[in-house]
């Protein structure tokens, strides 16, 4: 329910409501629908557990989404490939639209197609993201990342297309909160921290390797290494050794066992609903997030 005109608005709730509420923040879309942006303050018990947690590191990629090694396997994540059927349709769709005369009812309709369009590549991309940090987290009780400065990242054009498609930055965002309400914990490790070019046997560090190449064999020990393989062993390392040096008494590694955050404690964070447009009676169902939905058709 909202104050003044608006009254009562039926609403998608794709994820509990489940803290105290402490702003909504309403905003229309290209394609006409609503999103209300929630606040919510929790304090809640997180969980306690002496058993043994497990520790993961993740190697994001272009080539593969991700690649994990959890200190058994080492596990890869291909980038969706039902993305680019939906890509290939919503650049359709664009061409569409930009052919049409500027101003006409035409091309405005036109427009809102697209937009449509643009939320359901976003919502596949976001589902997939969800499954897959769902997958690590239910798995593992500590996350070891890069901490990539995406932003810094994608002011490099080359990259930039391939980068915002993937949704790193989305991804580490849904690790970490639910990380968050499992106990769990995400550690994010300097992002100049050579983990592509240290051998993970031997940790000599090669001079140089190039993006492309994606095996190479350790000229010291002799070690033939996956590029990213090798690379989620090296983040998953140095994950450990900085939660044992810490000296915050919080873990201790090695023994490879690290506890996770105790007791009580408020946290505030942003979820995304859903709101059904008032005047259009069948608005579609998906995952919002607040980083996607905000933006702008392409
Ligand atoms: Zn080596």
């Amino acid at each position: 329910r909202f104050p003044g005109k608006l009254g009562a608005v039926k609403a998608k709730i794709h994820r509990p409501l489940d803290g105290t509420i402490k702003t909504v923040t309403v905003s229309k879309c290209p394609s006409g629908k609503y999103y209300a942006s929630v606040l919510m303050e929790y304090e809640a018990d997180y969980p306690k557990s002496s058993t043994l947690r497990k520790v993961i590191g993740v190697d994001l990629g272009l080539v593969d989404f991700a690649v994990t090694y959890d200190g058994e396997k080492t596990s890869k994540y291909p980038n969706p490939k039902h993305l680019s059927k939906h890509e290939k349709n919503l650049a359709k769709k664009q061409r569409i639209a930009a052919r049409k005369t500027k101003g006409s009812n035409r091309r405005k309709k036109a427009m809102k197609t697209v937009a449509r369009r643009y939320e359901r590549v976003s919502n596949v991309r976001q589902d997939y993201l969800h499954k897959l940090s769902r997958k690590i987290v239910d798995n593992n009780q500590v996350v070891v990342v890069e901490n990539l400065n995406v932003k810094g990242m994608v002011r490099n054009h080359k990259l930039a297309k391939a980068i915002s498609d993937t949704g790193w930055g989305t991804f580490v965002n849904f690790l970490s909160y639910k990380l968050e309400r499992s106990g769990g914990k995400l550690i994010e490790i300097d992002r100049w921290f050579p983990s592509s070019k240290l051998c993970s046997n031997c940790h000599y560090q090669i001079p140089e390797l190039p993006l492309d190449v994606r095996q190479w064999t350790c000229s010291h020990c002799g070690t033939h290494h996956d590029r990213d393989g090798n690379a989620a062993i090296n983040i998953r390392a140095e994950g450990i050794r900085m939660l044992s040096s810490s000296g915050t008494g919080e873990a201790y590694a090695n023994g490879e066992e690290v506890r996770p955050n105790r007791g009580r404690k408020s946290k505030v964070r942003h979820s995304s609903v859903k709101l059904e447009a008032p005047t259009i009676a069948s608005a579609r169902v998906g995952v919002v997030h607040t980083q996607i939905t905000s933006g702008n058709p392409e």
